[in-house]
């Protein structure tokens, strides 16, 4: 069933917190972030975490949600996915993988899940390599939260067809890292484009999620690419999509799992409010009905569906 009119973008980035005012050690202040200084005039900071220009918000979400510990991926992810309180659950910090308590609250709580059984159309716009899927083929079912949800749900799952296709995005956005490090030969795209390229398939279904892991890879010291040149192809997407979305036709909800990128002085996660982001229809009632991670599901159906 198509959705007359209406759409919805979630992109999920791991690990990006509201940090500290910090020229050298947290990266948006260090070199800059058009995503922030463009649209709100400001970077967002501890002592400055809601920002506006009057139709997009940008406000802290509470990660930890009363438990002690730095807040992980697996409890995160679920909270966000699925509207729970992953950690009150299982009463820790649990990741980067979920959990197995919380696998069968996965597969009948995801998001996708919602808009499939009302039969709308929903995508994860993320391609995987074909390493991934020998991977799931053996059996083997240590998945994040949205493959593990889409394999639950026995959706599909994008491969190189669908990038060559312009109906999924590779996870670092140019495909140069496919082409580098897996040896495809994919035409490697500006970030501006593989930002028109998710407009554009977020305008064709329902539901659209999008995952971005590298600033987690970056916070933690653990990716190999150049940490300005990696967030300016990020910045480079993200500005595109905010400010080319048609607001009319799609709402938007950008969202984090917890803090990490921001504080390059730690090589863990941090216990940083992680960032919202929203635009398009509602989009300051959405922004002010979040104020934990369990909270995004819930916003986004009661104020969108
Ligand atoms: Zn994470």
């Amino acid at each position: 069933m198509e959705r007359p009119g209406h759409h919805i973008l979630l992109l999920f980035l791991d690990g990006v917190g509201i940090g500290k005012k910090d020229y050298e050690w947290n990266p948006f202040f260090k070199y800059g972030f058009q995503t922030f200084e463009k649209i709100f005039g400001e970077i967002p900071h501890l002592e400055n975490q809601f920002l506006t220009n009057g139709k997009i918000f940008l406000s802290p979400v509470d990660a930890l949600m009363g438990i002690e510990g730095l807040p992980q991926s697996g409890t995160g992810q679920t909270s966000i996915f699925c509207g729970v309180k992953a950690p009150q659950i299982i009463n820790q910090h649990f990741g980067p993988f979920p959990y197995s308590t919380l696998i069968p609250i996965i597969k009948e709580e995801n998001i996708f899940k919602y808009f499939f059984d009302k039969e709308e159309k929903v995508t994860f716009a993320n391609a995987y390599p074909q390493l991934f899927f020998d991977y799931i083929n053996s059996g083997k079912k240590r998945l994040s939260v949205t493959t593990l949800s889409c394999n639950l749900n026995g959706m599909h799952l994008n491969g190189y067809d669908d990038v060559v296709a312009g109906n999924a995005l590779t996870a670092e956005i140019t495909n140069a890292r496919w082409n580098k490090k897996l040896g495809y030969n994919l035409p490697i795209i500006s970030a501006k484009l593989a930002a028109e390229n998710l407009l554009n398939i977020s305008y064709k279904n329902s539901f659209t999620a999008f995952e971005y892991f590298l600033t987690d890879h970056l916070g933690h010291g653990r990716y190999d690419e150049d940490t300005e040149s990696t967030l300016k192809t990020l910045d480079e997407f993200l500005y595109t999509i905010f400010t080319q979305c048609d607001e009319e036709k799609l709402s938007i909800i950008l969202c984090s799992d917890h803090g990490n990128v921001e504080d390059l002085s730690v090589k863990t996660h941090t216990t940083n409010p992680s960032l919202l982001i929203t635009a398009g229809r509602k989009a300051k009632i959405i922004s002010e009905s979040i104020s934990d991670l369990s909270d995004i599901k819930n916003a986004i159906i009661k104020n969108l569906c």
